[in-house]
């Protein structure tokens, strides 16, 4: 889930003092990173992707299904056994948000050659039997977006009670900080979300309502100190922590691009492709034990990191914050990043405008220094005391810090300091599913996707706000069905 610094987390209040500092080391970053690759052409393709995964126990006896809180501890292990005594090792793990969470990935990347394709199902089944040999009986890895009574009393094993009233990081009424990863990053950005918003997250989802629905459906929660009672919508399923986002599992694909500008291009075509392809791996009905009226995880994550204070969210006027910002950081795209994108770029975007003219003095054409600009707007949300003043030329903790908390459908990615790592894009939306079958057939299809757009030259782009409507409908409502009957009606035909 992006940059795992080490070190002592600052508070928010100390944070926030040093947001310029970040921005303004995170721009230079930028531009030392620009300067040295911008010319950089002939890159081969190479492509990973990342699995999430749950871990699931099954009490038979009690009839009884709950996270297990040991994804630290098998990471441990999973990397003692892998990567660290073998560098080629066909695996690679990675901490997720959930302490029930761990994240899998190919030892090395693919390339394009069409016999790697066929080896994707292969390695992925691999992650699964490494990964479930070290579990205890009755328990089992599981590839869920999201897990149905995630947030129900008693869901975590051990057990542990949320405590909304004590200090901590989500103050939840559901979701213990127990089932947060034990890396700092991780409760820090929860506690560090939650203090700029200036209250608890609030993810309303419509509840599906059959005959024994109440109606209206309205909840009473035990603990409440009357502010949740507030955020809870009538008829909504109520959740109050960045778990209940960020605690779902998904299934990305990073490619590298030969060149600057064939990343640009890939970016803008797969925007347009991002929400059918959400769409089709929708995956995610269930929330805090109800069934819910929608099947996609990507509305209710973005309201779970949604960190903008009322002002930013246009519910008071401006006082304390620069900029009213239309969407939470979790979200669809704001820009098409290409020449052949420019025209259809029909959003108001909100930019830093310093940041933009401060680029463009460098050399930096208008496309790229808005999309930078754009990204810029937002605040850091970690820092760690010993990583605030850094090498500019040789580092870039500053530039990934915002860039990997700007959690978009796409993202571009400039290639990391002294790395023979090329331009890169990944691409973000989809659901995970249950088997490795679909999720390597998702992948293989987004990256073979790829490369027709580029042998065929196919521009697929309409205006942008077009693609943000479809995204929009789908975290609404059953997103098959709205996009077969609305959007786009000549599927029917
Ligand atoms: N788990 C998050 C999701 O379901 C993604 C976190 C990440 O960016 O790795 O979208
Ligand atoms: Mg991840």
């Amino acid at each position: 889930m992006g940059l795992l610094s080490h070190g002592s987390p600052l508070s928010w209040e100390e944070t926030k003092k040093y947001a310029d500092h970040v921005r303004q080391h995170g721009v230079l970053q930028f531009l030392h990173i620009y300067n040295r690759v911008k010319e950089r052409q002939k890159d081969v393709l190479k492509w990973g992707d990342e699995v999430e995964y749950m871990l699931v126990s099954f009490d038979h006896e009690h009839q009884k299904v709950r996270l297990v809180l040991k994804g630290e501890e098998m990471l441990d292990t999973l990397q003692d056994q892998g990567e660290k005594i073998n560098p080629n090792h066909p695996t690679l793990w990675r901490p997720e948000y959930g302490s029930y969470m761990i994240e899998g990935t190919p030892g090395q990347p693919y390339g394009g050659t069409m016999s790697e394709f066929n080896t994707v199902e292969d390695n992925m089944r691999k992650r699964r039997l490494e990964a479930s040999s070290l579990l205890e009986e009755n328990t089992s890895i599981c590839t869920i977006t999201s897990f149905p009574r995630l947030g129900c009393p008693g869901f975590t094993l051990p057990e542990f009670p949320p405590t909304p009233v004590e200090q901590g990081a989500s103050k939840s009424l559901f979701f213990p900080d127990e089932a947060i990863n034990k890396h700092p990053r991780f409760s820090t950005l929860t506690r560090n979300i939650r203090h700029r918003r200036g209250e608890k997250v609030a993810i309303n989802v419509p509840i599906f309502k059959d005959r024994n629905t109440p109606s209206p459906f309205i909840e009473r929660f035990h603990n409440d100190s009357g502010d949740d009672a507030k955020a809870a919508l009538p008829n909504h399923i109520y959740m109050d922590a960045m778990g209940f986002g960020m605690g779902n599992c998904c299934l990305q694909v990073t490619f590298q691009a030969c060149s600057i500008s064939e990343a640009r291009y890939l970016y803008d075509q797969l925007a347009t492709i991002c929400p059918i392809v959400m769409a089709l791996s929708a995956a995610a009905p269930f929330y805090r034990g109800y069934v819910s009226d929608i099947d996609c995880r990507w509305g209710v994550i973005s309201a779970s990191v949604d960190d903008r204070t009322k002002e930013e969210r246009g519910l008071k006027p401006l006082n304390n914050n620069k900029y009213q910002i239309s969407k939470s950081r979790y979200d669809s795209i704001d820009s098409y990043l290409s020449k052949c994108g420019e025209k259809y770029n029909d959003i108001d975007l909100t930019i830093d405008k310093e940041i933009y003219s401060q680029l463009t003095s460098e050399g930096i054409d208008h496309l790229l220094a808005q999309h930078i600009a754009h990204l810029f707007i937002r605040d850091p949300l970690t820092l760690f005391e010993e990583k605030i003043h850094l090498d500019d030329v040789n580092e870039s903790d500053h530039f990934e810090n915002i860039q990997s908390t700007n959690w978009q459908t796409m993202r571009f990615k400039p290639p990391p300091p002294n790395s023979d790592i090329g331009w890169r894009v990944e691409f973000r939306p989809m659901e995970v599913q249950l088997t490795d079958f679909e999720n390597s057939a998702y992948v293989v299809f987004i990256v073979l996707l790829t490369r027709v757009i580029l042998s065929y030259k196919l521009d697929f782009l309409i205006p942008l706000s077009k693609v943000n409507a479809v995204n929009i409908m789908q975290c609404l409502r059953s997103s098959i069905k709205i996009l077969a009957e609305n959007i786009y009606p000549f599927t029917n035909r």
